[in-house]
């Protein structure tokens, strides 16, 4: 075992032990007195929960849209993945909880988000008892991005997700072998070859249904190519489940 597999252990060790020391006061959000989950009341309140949505690929849809119903995206071309579970749109304040995650080292976020995107799954998930994934995969940094980073967003995420579902984290069986670029710094085009290729996967126990966890869904190119390579490796059902669904862009798809 190289190193590799025991940072994620060692990073939500040194995670835990800050938390147990300094104990948030503050709403992560706008800085009142938290409760709970590190928001304030009203920051709670005003959270962009995901109402309507396509299911296979979480955009949002008219409020008075049919259960069930995809997507015209979707319609033209299904995703590879059999379902996609957004617990926000891609609005603030979750845009800057996520930001401050990524880009500002709060890890602190990535146990709200999780725990709050752990609540809505674990509703979701009632009715469908018995039909659980059996794995779940953090969408995979470059070993060069994480160790400028110190840990993976999605890893961090998922942590609350499996200890409340009670589904075991898998963040071995599939690695991003390509340094891409930052899909966001791309146009659509390129988004989708940026990332062709980028991520390997080998199959092992709890493939035959598993589901993928990420931040944010923009064009969904990135999670595709995950699904895909996971597809490869022999894998069954899998869903794509996610933080945040930003609304598509004009000239995307
Ligand atoms: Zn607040
Ligand atoms: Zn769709």
């Amino acid at each position: 075992m190289s190193l590799r597999h025991y940072l994620p252990a060692l990073q939500s060790r040194f995670a835990a032990g800050v938390r147990a020391l300094c104990p948030p006061v503050a709403c992560v959000s706008c800085g009142a007195t938290a409760e709970g989950a590190g928001l304030c009341p009203p920051c709670r309140e005003d959270l962009p929960f995901l109402g309507a949505a396509c299911p296979a690929c979480a955009l949002p849809l008219a409020a008075d849209a049919a259960p069930g119903v995809l997507c015209g995206v979707c319609r033209r071309r299904p995703p590879p993945q059999a379902c996609t579970v957004a617990t926000f749109l891609y609005e603030e304040p979750v845009v800057g909880l996520i930001q401050g995650l990524k880009f500002q080292g709060r890890l602190l976020h990535a146990r709200l988000l999780g725990e709050l995107m752990a609540e809505r799954l674990q509703v979701l998930m009632q009715s469908r008892a018995g039909d659980l994934p059996r794995l779940l995969v953090p969408v995979p940094l470059h070993r060069r991005r994480q160790r400028e980073r110190g840990y993976n967003q999605a890893l961090e995420m998922a942590r609350p997700i499996a200890a409340r579902l009670g589904i075991p984290l898998d963040y071995g069986s599939c690695r991003r072998v390509l340094a891409t670029a930052r899909q966001s710094d791309l146009d659509v085009k390129a988004r989708r070859a940026n990332v062709r290729r980028a991520f390997r996967a080998r199959w092992r126990p709890g493939f035959e249904h598993l589901a993928v966890v990420d931040d944010v869904m923009t064009t969904g190119h990135t999670l595709a190519e995950v699904v895909r390579c996971l597809q490869r490796a022999g894998a069954g059902r899998v869903e794509v489940w996610v933080c945040a669904r930003a609304p598509l862009r004009e000239g995307d798809c």
